[in-house]
């Protein structure tokens, strides 16, 4: 099953209709103006409806529309208002800061709902014939500029291909651990196909519940869980894509060593090849146990430490995320301000206080999943390791109340948003030796570039970061980052500010050894930064993969390669 577009928000996250997750009365919005240097009560500053925003007309002809329509069927062809919104843009802070303000002049033409394989085929070698613009879609979640329909400059006829009714279950294989399932089903939809046959693939992004399997194959994607589960490069065992060359379905044997393994060209692809119309993957039997909790830290380099010795000590874990301070400390105090704190709360704070870790704590949260023997032998040597390396256990509520809210962190930023504030994230990854420069260059770099977008304003900007995924040679950093925004300049004011910081933060990225995406790829946004990383033959063998797959250029034009 599908979601219903019109129930979801087109300029922002979630389901229309849901409460605020800081609404307008809450005690936050007084302590996050306090931190950012801003007076009360916050500007208000609404996203625009829909009825007051006006539409490019749509160049869908009435020749092209009876064709589109004699391939995927008259109801899978919309040319409407909601429809077009909804598909103009993917789900970045760059993404909203255009969508709120009512600009949709990158709307696509039409958006089209092919229902199999042969259809989306069929509708790739139509546009392919008459120079059509086909932007793959998934839950269009991305934060990279990924579905942005209509590119400036970009004169062709624009076409959105929404996969999620392709969003099916095809076969699990429980002796070779592997299920095939089509590219547009969603997170929970494929999970709960899954638990059908006791076994799950296991990953789950924050944007799980609105995103799709084809999507996070699409943009390399990494779970919260990879570190058990794998990134969607290493799960991806085959998939069949609809290319402007014909249908191709990738090698799937496993352990081949015939020549280079390309399913690693159509994970990271990000639609510029061909639409994924299915994909087999990896599986794994649901956990017998789940163990999650914390440990506090005094400094970050002694947490990240801690994880290194873990993952390079081959313990089985299934999370490992680390907080630095300023996310700590900010995520514990929005948490609790408002509410008064009992005797418990203060004997803890004593506790901290004695113990040394209630200056600048670090959380480090470990998740194990696994059969019981397995978990209870990997806590207990991470119990000893963490010990040994200046942690202490908090135990299990940090873990818990994690784990009920791992989706809904993004919540927050529509309500900060509609009061004057700008809240983006951006990630990155590095070898262990390289962490702390990495961390510090990229930190500093967004605070000095917040603070001059709000020179002459006496207004700051709080920058925080974790580690989110943990691999033996190294990991990955996640920042994000809150400021007020500049509402003087108008809508171009606001881009500018946010390039500005973004230029910043993925300048110190590539600077201090880096890569520009670990997980959210790279788009648009990322594309200026891409050829600095792979260096020129790397982007000539990338180019020259496009022009023989997609000689037209229909697919995605100015994605990844720019
Ligand atoms: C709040 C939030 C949290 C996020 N957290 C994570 C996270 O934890 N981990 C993570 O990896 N990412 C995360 N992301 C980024 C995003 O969710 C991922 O990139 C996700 O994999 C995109 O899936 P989607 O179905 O929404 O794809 P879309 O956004 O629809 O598309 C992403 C890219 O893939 C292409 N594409 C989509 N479907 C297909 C297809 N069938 N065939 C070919 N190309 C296709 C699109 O053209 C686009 O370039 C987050 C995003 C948000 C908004």
């Amino acid at each position: 099953m599908t979601i219903d577009r019109t129930s979801l928000r087109w300029n922002g996250w979630g389901p229309v209709g849901q409460p605020d997750a800081l609404p307008d009365d809450s005690s936050a919005w007084d302590w996050i103006a306090d931190a950012l240097g801003m007076q009360t009560p916050l500007p208000k500053t609404p996203a625009k409806d829909l009825g007051a925003c006006s539409l490019p007309a749509s160049g869908l002809d009435g020749e092209n529309r009876l064709e589109l329509e004699r391939i995927v069927g008259a109801n899978q062809v919309h040319t409407g208002d909601y429809e077009r919104a909804f598909h103009a843009r993917g789900k970045s802070y760059h993404d909203l800061l255009w969508l709120r303000a009512g600009d949709l002049s990158n709307a696509p033409d039409a958006v089209v709902y092919p229902r199999s394989a042969e259809e989306t085929q069929k509708l790739v070698e139509f546009a392919a014939a008459r120079d059509i613009v086909l932007v793959p879609y998934g839950g269009g979640s991305s934060v990279v500029g990924g579905v942005t329909a209509r590119e400036k400059g970009e004169t062709r006829l624009c076409i959105t291909v929404d996969t999620t009714l392709m969003a099916s279950l095809v076969t699990v294989d429980d002796t070779a651990m592997t299920a095939t399932a089509q590219a547009g089903i969603y997170g929970p939809a494929l999970d709960d196909a899954l638990a059908a046959h006791g076994v799950r693939l296991g990953h789950y992004p924050q944007s799980f519940e609105y995103s799709t399997l084809g999507g996070w194959i699409a943009a390399r994607g990494a779970g919260q869980n990879s570190i058990r589960y794998g990134r969607a490069d290493k799960w991806l065992v085959s998939a069949r894509v609809a290319t402007p060359s014909g249908l191709w379905r990738t090698e799937a044997t496993p352990g081949s060593a015939a020549a280079p393994n390309l399913n690693q060209l159509i994970a990271g692809s990000e639609g510029t090849l061909g639409i994924i119309t299915d994909a087999t993957f990896k599986i794994h039997d649901i956990p017998e146990t789940e163990d999650y909790r914390g440990y506090l830290f005094r400094t970050f380099a002694e947490g990240a430490e801690a994880i290194r010795q873990i993952v390079q000590a081959e313990i089985p874990t299934a999370m490992l995320r680390l907080s630095d301070a300023d996310e700590t400390y900010f995520f514990r105090t929005l948490g609790s301000v408002g509410k008064e704190k009992g005797v418990k709360d203060n004997l803890a704070d004593a506790y901290l206080r004695l113990r040394g870790y209630a200056e600048r704590p670090c959380v480090l949260l470990v998740g194990l999943e696994g059969s019981t023997v397995n978990v209870s032998f990997a806590r207990d040597r991470i119990a000893r390791l963490v010990a040994a390396s200046g942690g202490l256990h908090v135990g299990k509520s940090p873990g818990a109340s994690w784990k009920a809210g791992r989706f809904h962190g993004p919540m927050v930023r529509d309500p900060m948003m509609a009061h004057g504030l700008g809240v983006d994230t951006l990630e990155t990854s590095t070898f262990w030796s390289n962490i702390e420069t990495l961390h510090t260059a990229v930190r500093e770099a967004i605070a000095a570039s917040t603070r001059e977008t709000l020179a002459g304003t006496g207004q700051t900007g709080i920058v925080m970061a974790h580690i989110s995924h943990a691999y033996p040679d190294g990991a990955s950093l996640y920042f994000t980052f809150v400021f007020p925004r500049r509402l003087d300049g108008g809508l171009e004011g606001e881009i500018d500010q946010w390039l500005a910081i973004k230029r910043a933060a993925s300048d110190a990225i590539l600077a201090n050894g880096g890569t520009i995406s670990h997980h959210h790829g790279v788009g648009t946004d990322h594309a200026p930064w891409l050829g600095q990383e792979k260096g020129p033959i790397g982007m000539q063998t990338l180019g020259a993969v496009k022009t023989s797959i997609d000689p037209g250029g229909i697919m995605n034009p100015h994605k990844v390669l720019g």
